[in-house]
C-alpha cells in the first residue's frame, strides 16, 4: 500500500476538502500464515526494526505483532529525551549513530515527529562531580561528539529559575550537549508504522505471542492469540516484557523488570527552553510544546509488571524538583503514569542473537530505549538480515555478562536497579 505524501500542498487540498481525503497512515492488518520474518512487539524498536528491514536490506515479508496498539507501550510513556553524551567505547558510537538518525528521521519518514535539539544541560553540584562531568565531555569531543562545559554566568543566563545557592546543593556549573534535546514520542511510533507499512510490512494489532514454535534447536514460527504464524526468523523486542517473553522460548535473560513513572503539569507558559537534570538526585525536566513540564526521575525500585508506580517515588521526584527549582512549588501536576522497563545486569542493551536459531533479541533497554530507537532498529534489522552484528552495536552481545565484558556506565555493578 503506498501511503499519502505529507507535504504543504496536501494539507492545503485536504485543508479546502474538509480532511475527507486522507488514508489510514497503516493498515490494520490481519495475520498471514508465514513471513520472512515476525518481529514480536510493535513499540518504537520493533517498528523501527520493520522499517530498517524494508528500506535498508529489501526485506517486506514482514509482520509486527503487537499485544496491544502501537504507541501503547512505553515509546508512548516516555519523557522523550534523546542524546548521545555517553563514555564508555560500548557505547559511544551507538548512540552518535541514533541521534544522527534522528537529525534525518523526519525527511527519512516524510513524517512531523517534533525532532527539538533544544539541548540537554547536566548540572554539577561538587568538584568531584566537575571532574566526572569534564572527563565525560572530553571523551566525547575525542570521538566528535558536541559538549561544552558550562560556568554558573552562563547557566544563569540559560536557567535563571534554578536554586544556584542552595545550601545543600549548590549547583557549580553544567554539562551540555547542544545537539541533545526531545522528540514527540508517539508521532516516533506513528512514523515508523507509517512508513513500514508502506513498503508492505503487516502491522497486526491485538496479537499476543504465548508460545514459540522450535523444531530442532530451530525456530518455525510464534503462536499468537490469532494462530500460528509460521516465520523463518524471529525477533524479540518487546521491551520490559523481554525476560517473560523469552522465557516461553527457553532463555533466561540476565534482566529484571521495573516500573519507571512520568509526570506532567498544567500548561504554563514558556519557562524551560531546554533539558535539564538535576546532579545531586534523580530528577529530569523538559517542556512539552503544549506547555506541561514534563519529568521523572527514578525507577520505583521493586520488581514490577503494573504498568503504575507507587507514591513514594512521585515524592521522591517532586523533592528533587523543588530542590532545584522551588518556583515549581505551586504547578499543578496533572497526570503521572508508569511504564515496565528492562533493567539490564549492567544498564545497557543486548543486540543479538539466541541459542535458538533464527531467534533474535533486542531487549535491556533500561532508561536509554527511548534515545537509542533508531539505531536499535537499524542495528536489529542488520543482524537479523545479514546474521552479522552492526559495527556500532558490537559490544551488545548476550555473552558478555559470563565473558566479563559488561558495558557498566554508572560503575554501579550487577545491580539492575541501581543503573
Ligand atoms: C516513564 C518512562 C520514561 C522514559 N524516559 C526515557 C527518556 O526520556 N529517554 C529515553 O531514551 N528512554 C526513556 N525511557 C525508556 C524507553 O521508553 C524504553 O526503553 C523504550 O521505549 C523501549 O523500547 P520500545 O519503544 O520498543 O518499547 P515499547 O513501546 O514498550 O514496545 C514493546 C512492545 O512489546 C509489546 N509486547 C510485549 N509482550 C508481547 C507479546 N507477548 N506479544 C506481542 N507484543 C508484546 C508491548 O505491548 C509493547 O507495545 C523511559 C521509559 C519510561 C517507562
Amino acid at each position: 500500500m503506498s501511503t499519502d505524501s505529507y507535504s504543504i500542498f496536501s494539507v492545503l487540498r485536504e485543508a479546502l476538502r474538509g480532511h475527507t481525503g486522507w488514508k489510514p497512515a497503516w493498515r490494520d492488518a490481519a495475520p498471514k500464515p508465514a513471513y520472512d520474518v515476525v518481529i514480536v512487539g510493535g513499540g518504537g524498536h520493533g517498528l523501527a526494526t520493520a522499517h530498517y528491514l524494508a528500506k535498508v536490506h529489501g526485506i517486506t515479508n514482514v509482520a509486527v505483532v503487537e499485544k496491544g496498539w502501537i504507541g501503547g507501550g512505553n515509546v508512548g510513556r516516555n519523557t522523550t529525551i534523546v542524546r548521545s553524551n555517553y563514555l564508555l567505547p560500548g557505547n559511544v558510537p551507538f548512540y552518535e549513530h541514533s541521534l544522527k538518525l534522528w537529525e534525518g528521521l523526519e525527511q527519512d519518514l516524510n513524517y512531523n515527529a517534533m525532532v527539538s535539539q533544544r539541548g540537554v544541560v547536566n548540572l554539577f553540584h561538587s568538584d568531584g562531580q566537575r571532574d566526572a562531568y569534564a572527563r565525560r565531555g572530553n571523551a566525547m569531543r575525542m570521538n566528535g561528539i558536541d559538549a561544552d562545559l558550562l560556568d554558573v554566568p552562563e547557566l544563569k543566563r540559560i536557567l535563571p529559575m534554578l536554586d544556584f545557592d542552595n545550601a545543600r546543593f549548590p549547583i557549580k556549573g553544567a554539562l551540555r550537549q547542544k545537539r541533545g534535546g526531545t522528540v514527540r514520542h508517539d508521532a516516533v511510533a506513528w512514523g515508523y508504522a507509517r512508513a513500514a507499512d508502506g513498503r508492505g510490512v503487516d502491522i497486526i494489532q491485538n496479537c499476543e505471542v504465548t508460545g514459540f514454535r522450535i523444531e530442532g534447536g530451530r525456530i518455525e514460527g510464534v503462536e499468537t492469540t490469532r494462530g500460528f504464524i509460521g516465520a523463518k526468523k524471529v525477533g524479540l523486542s518487546t521491551a520490559g516484557n523481554s525476560s517473560r517473553v523469552a522465557s516461553m522460548a527457553g532463555l533466561r535473560l540476565p534482566i529484571e523488570s521495573h516500573v519507571l513513572q512520568a509526570f506532567v503539569s498544567e500548561g504554563l507558559k514558556p519557562f524551560i527552553d531546554t533539558v535539564c537534570t538535576f546532579g545531586a538526585g534523580h530528577f529530569y525536566i523538559s517542556q512539552s510544546d503544549k506547555g506541561g513540564l514534563v519529568f521523572g526521575g527514578d525507577i520505583d525500585g521493586y520488581n514490577s509488571y503494573a504498568q503504575r508506580g507507587a507514591l513514594p517515588t512521585v515524592e521522591d521526584v517532586c523533592e528533587g524538583g523543588m530542590a532545584l527549582m522551588p518556583s515549581i512549588g505551586r504547578v499543578r501536576m496533572l497526570r503521572s503514569w508508569g511504564g515496565i522497563m528492562d533493567m539490564s545486569m549492567d544498564g545497557s542493551p543486548i543486540i543479538d542473537h539466541t541459542p535458538v536459531e533464527g531467534l533474535y533479541l533486542n531487549a535491556g533497554w533500561c532508561y536509554g530505549g527511548f534515545k537509542a530507537t533508531p539505531a536499535a532498529g537499524d542495528c536489529f534489522a542488520h543482524l537479523i538480515a545479514r546474521d552479522a552484528p552492526h559495527p556500532v552495536a558490537t559490544a551488545y552481545r548476550l555473552d558478555r555478562f559470563a565473558t566479563g565484558r559488561t558495558i557498566d556506565e554508572k560503575g554501579m555493578g550487577a545491580q539492575p536497579n541501581l543503573h
